[in-house]
This record gives structure tokens, sequence and C-alpha cells, in this order.
């Protein structure tokens, strides 16, 4: 995760071999791409997305981790541009925190996942979560088991999907424990992110 960090530190990590990057905000992400537009890099924007930045999302990233409601569905299958591959797309998964907007429920997952599927234009590649932060390993490693259990239960259904997004930096090996495909780690690889 790349977020906060300035453009000569994504490429110093560029250089060590890492190659894809997360982006919570379409702005800071797009002015940082073009910084590093010589680079071969995989971006993946993580973060609410407003309606009228689905055009943005779609031209400029390959990821999208971060789909919670139907209505973005449509505009960012019409944005994505046809000499770009299919956009990868992940449905944001509220798996615990009742006080957080984002994520969708459990029960409307398979709603969202077929709306993606159906697009060619875009490609359901999985789930990703953001647990609620809690001090007790155990409540993270019940969130992250849902998400496994929600993960295979969709696997049912799309045998295509690969990828179960979920762990940060202070639980990642917890989630690669509990069948995590893909972590977003920051500042393990970054330091600390000025606030
Ligand atoms: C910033 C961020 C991370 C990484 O957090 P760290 O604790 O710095 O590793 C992971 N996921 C999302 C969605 C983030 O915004």
């Amino acid at each position: 995760m790349s977020k906060t960090q300035p453009a000569a530190a994504v490429r110093a990590l560029a250089a060590c071999g890492q190659r894809a990057f997360g982006e919570n905000y379409v702005q800071e992400a797009v002015a940082k791409q073009a910084d590093l537009a010589d680079l071969p890099l995989e971006w993946h924007l993580i973060g609410p997305l407003q309606s009228n930045k689905c055009r943005e999302a779609a031209e400029h990233f390959d990821w999208l981790q971060s789909l919670d409601r139907l209505k973005l569905v449509a505009p960012l299958a019409r944005h994505r541009p046809p000499a770009r591959a299919p956009l990868n797309v992940l449905v944001q998964v509220n798996v615990d925190d009742e006080a957080s907007k984002s994520g969708c429920r459990p029960e409307e997952i398979g709603t969202l996942a077929a709306a993606v599927a159906a697009e060619p234009r875009l490609r359901l590649r999985g789930l990703m979560a953001i647990p609620a932060p809690a001090p007790e390993r155990e409540r993270r490693r019940a969130a992250f088991a849902r998400m496994l259990a929600l993960f295979d239960a969709l696997r049912a259904e799309h045998a295509e999907i690969d990828t179960l997004s979920m762990g940060m930096s202070d639980d990642f090996e917890l989630a690669i424990a509990a069948g995590a495909t893909m972590v977003r780690v920051g500042t393990l690889l970054f330091g600390a992110r000025a606030t």
C-alpha cells in the first residue's frame, strides 16, 4: 500500500522487485502514476469509490478491490478502455465492522459478484475485507475465517475466482494462515506514514 508515500518511495521499492501498489484515492494515485509511467507497475484502487470517479478508476487502475455497491458496476464497465485488459474486481465485504460504512453485507456478495461476472470489461477475481482493528487476535482470526468461508461459497458459483485479499502490516501472517492469497502491506515496507 503506497498511499501517502511519494513517487520516489514507490520507485525505490519497485527497484527491489515490488510490482503491485495500492492506493486509497484516485487523484493521489493518478499523479503518482504519471511520475512512474516508465515502470511496469500494477495499480490497485482500494478505497471508497464515488460514482463520479468510476471513469478515472476504470481508466487508471488494473484492479479495483473495493467494489461495494451495484450502481458502480455499469459505469466501471462502460469506461474501461477497450485497449486495456478487463478491470480486475474484488467485492469488498464488511465482515465484522458495523461502524464502518464501506463494504457490502455478506448476503449481498452473490448479487454483486454476478453483476461483475456478467460484464465482459470487468473480471471478477474474489473478495477483499478490512476487519475492524481488534487488539484480540482471536477476533481477527474469526473475521478472517468468516471471509474464507464466504470466499469458498462464492467459488462454488464462480470457479474462476482466485483472490482473497486480507491482512495488513500487523496481521498479515494471521491472514495468510487463514487463507489470504493477497495481503496489503504498507507500514512494514515503507515505514510509518506521516500523519
Ligand atoms: C493503508 C492500508 C493498508 C496497509 O496498512 P498498513 O498497516 O500500513 O500495512 C491495507 N489496506 C488498506 C485498505 C489500506 O488503506
